[in-house]
């Protein structure tokens, strides 16, 4: 999981890793064998029974940079990402974040662009809701908007079918994860999110500038320990959870 590429100076959200620590990182994803890829290619792949040695990486929030920054480092490596935007603030800033720096968000016309990167670049612009709300605490009206609104705006400004959602702050609660099913995605990424741990709620690793390859080759160690493993069909999570309502009912009439 990362967000902003560039000058990571003024930083306190810890939320932008500088081009270079990015080369480097991607460097040891390639000498591991492995190779990063968008969520939506990595699901296809593990659906077929081929998704070793695959990666999803993941860029949150839109940041102009990624453009910029983190695509010539993705293209040199030849691995592919998923941009989560918000399609309610496209060449704004992140106002959401109080303390700052102010970054700005790529355009409608930026993100049109990078979405035509799909075939060539494995590139996947995906939706991060609208304004970048917290989704446990939205009325159902704003829950609506921030995933359906969102999948819609994003669809047309793209012409691409939108399969991913991914939960501002990571925040997902059964209530979100129905409404992101029912919304038409196909995934959806949080962070950290325990029993809900699916298809509708993808454990993500933070991965900063501080990660250097020992801090990599520990985070993934740990990170069998410290995540349930995603199941490889959705009605698995919802029965693991053990919740009641009509996520199953949802899956199983698919
Ligand atoms: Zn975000």
């Amino acid at each position: 999981m990362y967000h902003s590429v560039g000058d990571c100076s003024d930083d306190p959200y810890r939320i932008t890793v500088s081009p270079g620590r990015l080369d480097r990182q991607l460097g040891w994803l390639h000498r591991r064998g492995l190779r990063g890829v968008s969520v939506a290619d990595l699901l296809a792949a593990r659906a077929r029974g081929a998704g070793r040695g695959l990666v999803g990486l993941t860029f949150d929030d839109g940041y102009a940079d990624f453009a910029d920054h983190a695509l010539p480092v993705l293209r040199r490596w030849g691995f592919g990402a998923t941009v989560f935007v918000l399609p309610g603030r496209l060449g704004g800033t992140n106002e959401w974040d109080p303390l700052g720096p102010r970054k700005p968000l790529l355009t409608a016309e930026a993100v049109r662009r990078l979405a035509d990167l799909a075939d060539t670049d494995g590139l996947e612009i995906a939706s991060h809701g609208l304004t970048h709300v917290d989704l446990t605490r939205a009325d159902d009206a704003l829950l609506g908007a921030e995933t359906a609104g969102s999948r819609a705006l994003l669809g047309e400004l793209t012409g691409r079918e939108v399969q991913g959602l991914c939960y501002p702050y990571g925040t997902v609660d059964r209530r979100v994860a129905d409404a992101a099913r029912a919304a038409g995605y196909r995934y959806a990424c949080a962070i950290d999110p325990g029993p809900l741990t699916g298809t509708f709620a993808l454990p993500r690793v933070h991965v900063g500038e501080d990660d250097t390859s020992w801090r990599l080759l520990l985070k993934y160690r740990l990170n069998r320990l410290r995540r349930r493993p995603v199941p490889l069909t959705d009605t698995d999570a919802g029965a693991e959870a053990g919740a009641g309502s009509g996520a199953e009912a949802v899956a199983e009439s698919r």
